[in-house]
């Protein structure tokens, strides 16, 4: 029987049936994160009501997860940290509920259904609004003590652009404001005034436009050379990225993997550097392989 999944963002709920990578009477509907926590959980269980026929209930959210608890999230979620996202949805749609964060999700959908199927270990890099990430090993995604795991996004770049951005965490140095799409966008802004949307900044970049360029291309490769680190520390099979950037052109990819040629051991250059395959229905797969592991026994 299909498993129900959710994925819970600031913007939209979607929501599908879920056997193995198939996603079948998809739905999406406006998060409303505004009117707070207890208003999204209450449409989880109005569209799970409208669904008939599955064995339980897959969540991917927004957010730090732990045990199924909403831990921490961002203002984009107002009253969406302490919510028992398992427990509460438990009760209501009386099935068996399991909750992880999206980005780990996301990993799990492609490493086992997506780019890294047949790859022993994933390390998957989310890059889009905000970067995140996930490290898989089988149909284990490595969530670590406080679920934090993997958030690729909020790792400090040696670049000196990057040392004063101030990252969505608080921080500065990170790469996410260097290199994710909001990133890119608001780095050509700042730069010569225009506000244009990603692809234009990069179709600008392809044709030679020097400050698009430098933003664009500089941007991967600091990503490639974090990419290099990671590899170094935890040797997965392959490296999934995925999200909006990567749609940036070839120049992008080749810049990251100059960056990644520059710090990797030389003994995992060969290690794949792969594009996503799942893209939007990531996150309700990858929810499903982690359902089917938490209630396997
Ligand atoms: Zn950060």
């Amino acid at each position: 029987m299909s498993i129900l999944a959710f994925d819970i963002g600031g913007t939209k709920i979607r929501a599908g049936l879920v056997d193995g990578d198939q996603v079948v009477d998809p739905r999406v509907v406006p998060t409303e994160a505004h009117l707070g926590g207890r208003q999204v959980m209450a449409k989880l269980q109005q569209i799970a009501n409208s669904y008939t026929a599955y064995e339980g209930i897959a969540v991917a959210a927004a957010g730090v997860i732990k045990d199924g608890v909403v831990v921490s999230s961002s203002a984009l979620l107002p009253g969406w940290q302490g919510t028992n996202i398992t427990g509460e949805l438990a009760d209501a749609a009386g099935c068996a509920v399991a909750a992880l964060g999206d980005v780990h999700a996301h990993g799990l959908g492609e490493a086992i259904y997506g780019a890294g199927r047949g790859f022993a270990s994933c390390l998957t890099i989310g890059l889009g609004t905000g970067i995140g990430g996930a490290f898989t090993e089988g149909d284990r995604v490595q969530r670590g003590v406080v679920g934090l795991a993997g958030h690729f996004g909020h790792m400090t770049v040696p670049d000196a652009v990057a040392e004063k951005l101030v990252c969505s965490c608080g921080h500065i140095g990170h790469i996410e404001p260097l290199a994710s799409g909001s990133g890119l966008i608001a780095r050509y802004q700042k730069a010569t005034g225009e506000k244009l949307s990603g692809a234009e900044i990069a179709a600008r970049a392809a044709a030679g436009d020097g400050v698009a360029a430098k933003i664009v291309f500089g941007s991967a490769r600091a990503l490639g050379v974090l990419i290099g680190d990671s590899v170094n520390l935890l040797d997965p099979g392959a490296v999934v990225l995925s999200g909006s950037v990567v749609n940036a052109g070839a120049d992008w990819w080749q810049a990251v993997r100059e960056g990644y040629a520059s710090s990797v051991i030389p003994v995992a250059l060969q290690t794949p550097i792969v594009r996503g395959e799942l893209q939007e229905n990531a996150p309700l797969i990858g929810a499903a392989v982690h359902y089917r592991r938490e209630h396997a026994k």
